[in-house]
């Protein structure tokens, strides 16, 4: 069974850690003598209890986080928080500032204006195609959160560190790069992650949220739109996304006990990103499509000199059992996505297979 995996370089959903899929595989038909499927316990149980109480307490390990911060799991994906922020905390008179690098930030800023929410772009990417992260911003003291994405999926940019706001919370969209490095959170009143990057499978979004910035939060708002209702019931006012909790769950046990915690992921993402980069930085053929200093350590957007070759190139690769090289189809070009799960023997057998391509060009 194993030999027939891929090398799986897909954006999302994404490669996931194999002693994981082996562990959900094991224990599918009886989940700890339950004599039953995970997908079949009730959300109820103290099986389920076990799960979701782990990984918030690995969730809160991982990324130190004292005991302001509430760890929450939600449905709608990742875009649903798009529009659940500014609902939740731009009430009557506040305004939020939002960075704007590329096709995610322009979904969130997107969502702030159906819902008629005061808010600023103060700084934008757009004018050199989302190559690069702003910096030398100048955020409003008085906005109630700052709006960045963390790492950009589609353009592939990351912000390397995290700007001074002044006090002013950032709320973040990690969804493609929560897990794969430490944070200072000291910085942040939110960050929020769809699974499918770097967690698990699609339909859970994990919240993380401050005391202080979920004390400022509207009250009126339908039980399911309100952070609140979710803090107050540990993630089960209704029925939880129960399958990807346990997915995370297990993901989570696997960075802590096996990859050592997120300072250790962090040095081997940064080992993979840069054996990719600087490969492609001596190479003539393939170039690296984000600036410097902007570069994503977790999507590798890159182009070869002509769209033909490209097409070849994804083609031949597919061939030799290393998939989802494809740029997001708004960009075109090419895209190694390397999450945390992505292994050195992957990024090894990519850049060889690079290598043999471009000899025979
Ligand atoms: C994939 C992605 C999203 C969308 O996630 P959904 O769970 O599909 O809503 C949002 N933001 C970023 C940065 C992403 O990579």
């Amino acid at each position: 069974m194993t030999e027939e995996r891929i090398f799986n370089f897909n954006a999302g959903p994404a490669a996931l850690p194999l002693p994981v899929l082996k562990e959900i595989q094991a224990s599918f038909l009886n989940f700890k003598g339950s004599g039953m499927s995970i997908t079949e316990v009730s959300h109820r149980s103290p099986w389920f209890d076990d799960v979701i109480n782990d990984a918030v307490a690995r969730t809160k390990r991982l990324l130190n986080l004292d005991e302001r911060f509430h760890v929450l799991f939600l449905q709608g994906g990742a875009s649903l928080q798009f529009a659940m922020i500014p609902m939740n905390f731009l009430g009557e008179g506040k305004s939020a500032d939002y960075v704007n690098t590329g096709t995610w930030s322009t979904k969130a800023i997107k969502e702030a204006a159906i819902l008629n929410k005061a808010h600023k772009v103060v700084a934008s990417s757009e004018d050199k195609n989302f190559s690069y992260i702003p910096s030398d911003i100048s955020f409003n003291a008085d906005a109630a959160y700052v709006h960045i994405t963390s790492n950009n999926t589609i353009k592939g940019t990351q912000w390397a560190s995290f700007p001074d706001t002044k006090g002013v919370p950032i709320v973040a969209d990690m969804s493609s790069d929560i897990f794969s490095r430490s944070l200072p959170m000291d910085k942040f009143g939110m960050i929020y992650a769809g699974a499918q990057k770097n967690m698990g499978p699609s339909g859970t979004c994990m919240v993380i949220v401050r005391d202080d910035l979920l004390a400022t939060a509207e009250k009126n708002l339908p039980s399911m739109l309100k952070y609140d209702t979710f803090v107050s019931k540990n993630s089960m006012y209704n029925t939880p996304p129960c399958f990807g909790v346990y997915t995370i769950q297990l993901v989570l046990k696997w960075l802590e006990e096996e990859m050592g915690g997120l300072d250790k992921m962090q040095t081997h993402n940064e080992k993979k990103g840069a054996m990719l980069y600087d490969f492609m930085d001596a190479s003539d053929f393939y170039r690296a499509t984000a600036q410097k200093g902007s570069r994503s350590l977790m999507n590798v957007t890159f182009r070869l000199p002509t769209e033909e070759m490209e097409k070849e190139f994804i083609a031949a690769a597919t061939a030799k059992g290393l998939g989802g090289l494809k740029g997001h189809r708004s960009v075109g070009g090419c895209r190694a996505s390397v999450y945390n799960a992505t292994t050195m023997a992957a990024v090894e057998a990519l850049i060889d297979f690079m290598i043999a391509f471009k000899k025979e060009k």
